[in-house]
């Protein structure tokens, strides 16, 4: 077998004996050279921006052993297998050891037997493994998730402030702190609690251009959920993210009710139940994870097809974090949002009702706003976005909004309807008047409680018959959402207008609103030929990937490990379609490295029929 062509400098080298990928990506090369060369380095870069390649190929050109420090003590195992199947002598130190294989890993890392140790940061903290460590040889520390030392996100770890200790213990050996939280404040937090002030800053676009960001109107949830994953996503593995408990119970039900596979994940269930739905979804294809964010960070899985919210999520920070776990892999993946007027009362509510002190609140209440902000844009999502992180990029062309335009129309007089129906019943307080009765007045409803209180008497009875019960459901939320009127915490939920209400009621404020496109219910046909996955590939292609998958499938569980671990979706892909004749073409293809070519290099020429 003939040894794929390498280059002479040490990095690259590796990239491509190692990894088998032929370039670095965007800033991967600057951080990687300049920590072979010793520096310190912040990386902040989005999911799937390849940061695990930033610490691990340093770590192997470096003399001794790279030692990263990750929360993800559940997902280590995952990490080191990959890791093993590249040839990597890789090994971890986490409390699910025994004494025995703990101590067999300590042995290894003195003798300068591992490439990379992983350890647990409460670990890490101890005075034996500093002593340990002391007696080796440590090429760097690489601190992953390093946004966990940030108390306002929502991953705080109190170990990781503790971890300012590397620089004082081992001033001389370089320190990485990797994450993919991308706000200022964050980062100067990760500066300061982790000594980097003299480190290089590695800052990538956040853009993840392979996602296609929608965000549609909350009617029915559920029914949209499930229409939206038979209709685009059949098959395909997603994660789906929900606040409460009950709610992940209860959607997870009601989607394998309707024949897909779905497991729920929320920290009320027993540990080994949540292992092994995760351990389900990591491995086998085409698992839906109904979730609350208690699931997700670290989990490496390359072909999450869609993250869906069917509650709107508290920031911006956090939306982006998780849509981010879709389309690792680079191919084209979806973030869908259902988010509707109940979703802006409640999370009002739970900020008022939150026990934090006013600082707390306030600073939840700008989350939130943001948040709501990127759900009524007529703008561009990724426009809207990516400007949170202080980028700037153009209409994307590939988000609902670019798609689908939305329209922006003069909602001054209509706001002013709503507000002053609200004013009116505001006087009979002590009732609970919702949102529908304050509708059924403006279009003219005689409803029952309409006759009851007299309201059929007021003088704004009947002013918006000229408007949709969607169109005032959309006015009323955006009104919420831009704090011009707001519920009362006096248990009744009463409407009440705020400061901001009056310029709008005295005309002294125009206001846009947005107005969703009218658009006819797509038959599922037509939908699937929208399905944005061009994972379509000509027939003869498509049945060499099939079968690459069955034998991937045949070896991953043969292993013990997730599919992806012995190769990608889209390695397989290539395969598929470079159909290559000899060892020498196989090792051409992005992510065959020396040692997968030599190990699976003759049973994949067999499975495409070339040997
Ligand atoms: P992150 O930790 O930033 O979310 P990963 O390190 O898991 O991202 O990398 C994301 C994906 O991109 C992985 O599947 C990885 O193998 C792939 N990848 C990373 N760097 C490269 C590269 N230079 N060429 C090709 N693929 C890459
Ligand atoms: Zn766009």
């Amino acid at each position: 077998m003939s040894i794929p062509q390498t280059s002479s400098d040490p990095a690259l080298a590796t990239l491509q004996r190692v990894f088998g990928y032929e370039n670095f990506r965007g800033q991967q090369q600057a951080v990687v050279e300049h920590v072979i060369a010793g520096g310190d380095a912040l990386v902040l870069m989005p999911t799937g921006g390849g940061k695990s390649l930033c610490y691990q190929i340093p770590a192997l050109v470096r003399e001794g052993t790279g030692v990263v420090v990750s929360p993800l003590i559940a997902l280590m195992q995952d990490q080191v297998d990959a890791l093993t199947e590249l040839g990597v002598r890789a090994a971890y130190l986490n409390s699910s050891q025994s004494y025995e294989q703990a101590r067999a890993v300590e042995r290894a890392f003195l003798a300068g037997e591992l490439d990379l140790l992983y350890v647990a940061p409460e670990r890490l903290l101890t005075e034996r493994c500093q002593a340990l460590l002391d007696r080796g040889r440590i090429a760097l520390f690489a601190i992953d998730e390093a946004h966990c030392v940030s108390q306002w996100g929502h991953d705080f770890r109190p170990e990781y402030r503790e971890l300012s200790i590397l620089a004082e213990r081992w001033p001389q050996v370089p320190r990485l702190a990797l994450t993919a939280t991308a706000t200022a404040a964050t980062s100067d937090e990760i500066i300061e609690r982790l000594a980097l002030h003299e480190a290089g800053r590695f800052v990538s676009s956040f853009d993840r251009p392979n996602i296609r960001y929608r965000i549609v109107e909350k009617n029915e949830v559920r029914r949209q959920l499930l229409d939206f994953i038979q209709g685009e996503h059949e098959e395909d593995a997603g994660i789906v993210y929900c606040l409460s408990r009950a709610r992940v119970e209860e959607t997870a039900d009601y989607l394998v009710q309707h024949g897909l596979t779905a497991l729920p994940y929320h920290a009320g269930l027993p540990a080994q139940v949540r292992a092994a739905n995760q351990a389900r979804f990591l491995r086998e294809d085409g698992i839906i994870m109904v979730a609350t964010i208690a699931f997700g960070m670290g989990i490496d899985k390359p072909d999450v097809r869609f993250v869906a919210h069917i509650d709107m999520p508290r920031s911006v920070e956090g939306y982006y974090q998780e849509t981010g776990r879709a389309g690792r892999d680079g191919l084209p993946s979806q973030a869908w949002l259902a988010y509707g007027l109940q979703d802006v009362v409640q999370q009002r509510r739970m900020i008022d009702e939150s026990d934090g002190d006013e600082w707390h609140k306030r600073r939840m209440g700008m989350q939130l706003d943001a948040m709501l902000g990127l759900c009524e844009t007529v703008e561009c999502r990724r426009t809207r976005l990516l400007a949170y992180f202080g980028e700037t990029v153009a209409a994307c062309g590939n988000c609902d909004v670019c798609l689908e335009p939305p329209q922006a129309w003069d909602g001054t007089v209509a706001a002013q309807k709503v507000l002053s129906a609200v004013y009116r019943l505001w006087r009979e307080r002590g009732q609970r008047f919702g949102a529908g009765h304050i509708i059924d007045i403006l279009r003219g409803k005689r409803n029952p409680k309409v006759e009851q209180y007299g309201h059929d008497t007021l003088s704004v009875f009947g002013v918006g018959a000229d408007l949709s019960e969607r169109d005032w459901r959309g006015v009323l939320r955006q009104l919420m959402a831009q704090s011009l009127l707001t519920v009362d915490t006096d248990g009744f939920s009463t409407l009440t207008l705020t400061e901001g209400s009056r310029a709008v009621l005295k005309g002294e404020r125009t206001l846009m609103l947005r107005r969703e496109a009218e658009k006819p219910r797509r038959s599922r046909d037509s939908s699937r030929r929208e399905r944005p996955a061009a994972v379509d590939l000509p027939p003869e292609a498509a049945a060499r990937f099939a079968e690459l998958r069955a034998w991937r499938a045949a070896v991953a569980r043969d292993h013990g490990v997730p599919a992806y671990v012995i190769f990608h979706d889209a390695t397989l892909r290539e395969i598929a379609l470079a159909s290559p004749a000899s060892l020498d073409d196989l090792a051409q293809v992005n992510g065959v490295g020396a040692r997968k070519l030599e190990a699976y290099g003759a049973a994949i020429l067999q499975q495409i029929g070339a040997a």
